[in-house]
C-alpha cells in the first residue's frame, strides 16, 4: 500500500493562519511583533529566500523590515547593525540570512545576536534551553518537522527515531526535539557503520543528509514514518530518469525548467513507508510557517507574562 503523504503546504497554512490571530491579538494590545531580516552581499538564492520570508511576515501580519549591507561589509559593521537592532524595542527577531560574504566572521554575527531575538535558534543559549527543556527558540525545520507529526497524529513518546545527520541546524536540534518528545533517538552520520541497518529499525526516520535518493527501501522498516528534509536539485537527464522515470508530471516540470527538486528519500519509499514526506510540498513549507511562529513567540516571551505564550 502507498503511504500516507504528509501535506506541508496544508499544515503550513494552518501554522500561518495561527500566527495571524496571534499577530492580530499581540497589535490591538499594541505589541506588534516585528522582524528584521539581514541580507548581506548580492546571493541570488538567498534573495529568493529572503523575499519569501518578508512576503510571508507581510501576509500574517508582522512587520518586517530588511537591512541590505553590500558585499563588500565588513564584520564590525555588521555587528554594528545587530547591535542596533538589539537595542530597539519594537523588533523581536533578527535573521542573519546565511551564507554571509566571505570576509566577514559569520560566527562572531550569529553570537551577536540577542539570545531572546534569534528566530533562527541558533545561538548557544537557545541551543542550551533547548537540551536542557527551558522556553526558548527552536530552529525553524526540526521545529515544523515535530509539529507536522503533532498535527499529522503519529506518535513519538516510546517510538524508534533514527535521524540521519547531525548538523547544528537540523540535525542535532532535531535528535534533541525527538529526545523531549520522549522517543528513543540515534543519530547516522558519514561514519556510521551499517546505516541501512540502522536506519530499518526506525518508526520514525528522518532524513537530513543534503544527497538525492540516498534513503531506498531497504533502509526502511515497512510502515514507518519517513521525514525527508533534503532539497536537492537535479538537473542531469540520466539522474531524473534514475528516479523519476514514467513520472508524467515531473517529466512536464523538468523539460520545462530543466532541473527538479529531489529530497534525500528515493521515491521507492512510497511504496513501503507508511507515512512520507513528499518533495517539494513536505517540510520545506514548515520552515517558513515556523519562522513567523517563532517570531510571535519571541515576542510574547519579550513581553514576559503580558501574554500567554503559545
Ligand atoms: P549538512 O550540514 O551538510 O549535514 C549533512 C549531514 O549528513 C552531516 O551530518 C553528514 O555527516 C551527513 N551525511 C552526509 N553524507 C552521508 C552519508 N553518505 N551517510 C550518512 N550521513 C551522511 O546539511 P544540513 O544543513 O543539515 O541539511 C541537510 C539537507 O536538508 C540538505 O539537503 C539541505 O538542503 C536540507 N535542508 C532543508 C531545509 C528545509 O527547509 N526543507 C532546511 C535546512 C536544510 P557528517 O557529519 O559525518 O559529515
Amino acid at each position: 500500500m502507498a503511504a500516507t503523504v504528509l501535506d506541508g503546504i496544508k499544515i503550513a497554512s494552518e501554522i500561518r493562519a495561527e500566527v495571524a490571530e496571534d499577530v492580530k491579538v499581540l497589535a490591538g494590545n499594541g505589541m506588534r511583533p516585528g522582524l528584521a531580516v539581514i541580507l548581506a552581499g548580492n546571493n541570488p538564492a538567498s534573495e529568493i529566500y529572503v523575499r519569501g520570508k518578508v512576503k510571508s511576515s507581510e501576509e500574517v501580519g508582522i512587520y518586517s523590515e530588511k537591512h541590505t549591507p553590500s558585499q563588500n561589509v565588513t564584520t564590525a559593521e555588521l555587528l554594528a547593525l545587530v547591535e542596533d537592532l538589539n537595542r530597539r524595542d519594537e523588533i523581536d527577531g533578527i535573521l542573519v540570512q546565511l551564507p554571509l560574504p566571505p570576509q566577514v566572521d559569520s560566527k562572531k554575527v550569529l553570537m551577536a545576536v540577542d539570545p531572546a531575538k534569534d528566530v533562527d535558534g541558533f545561538h548557544p543559549m537557545n541551543v542550551g534551553y533547548l537540551s536542557t527543556q527551558r522556553p526558548g527558540l527552536v530552529p525553524c525545520t526540526p521545529g515544523g518537522v515535530m509539529e507536522m507529526l503533532r498535527r499529522s497524529n503519529i506518535p513519538v513518546a516510546g517510538q524508534d527515531a533514527v535521524v540521519v545527520g547531525r548538523s547544528d541546524i537540523v540535525g542535532k536540534p532535531m535528535a534533541m526535539l525527538l529526545i523531549n518528545a520522549n522517543a528513543t533517538v540515534t543519530v547516522c552520520h558519514s561514519k556510521t557503520r551499517d546505516l541501512p541497518g540502522v536506519c530499518r529499525r526506525a518508526d520514525i526516520l528522518v532524513a537530513a543528509i543534503g544527497r538525492a535518493g540516498m534513503v531506498t527501501r531497504d533502509f526502511v522498516k515497512p510502515g514507518a514514518t519517513v521525514i525527508d528534509v533534503g532539497m536537492n536539485k537535479i538537473t542531469d537527464r540520466t539522474e531524473f530518469e534514475r528516479f523519476f522515470r514514467g513520472n508524467e508530471k515531473r517529466e512536464l516540470a523538468f523539460a520545462k525548467n530543466g532541473s527538479t527538486l529531489i529530497g534525500d528519500v528515493h521515491p521507492e519509499v512510497a511504496g513501503i513507508a507508511g507515512a512520507l514526506t513528499p518533495v517539494p510540498g513536505g517540510v520545506g513549507p514548515l520552515t517558513i510557517a515556523m519562522l513567523m511562529a517563532n517570531a510571535v513567540r519571541a515576542a510574547k516571551l519579550r513581553h514576559g507574562a503580558a501574554v500567554p505564550v503559545g
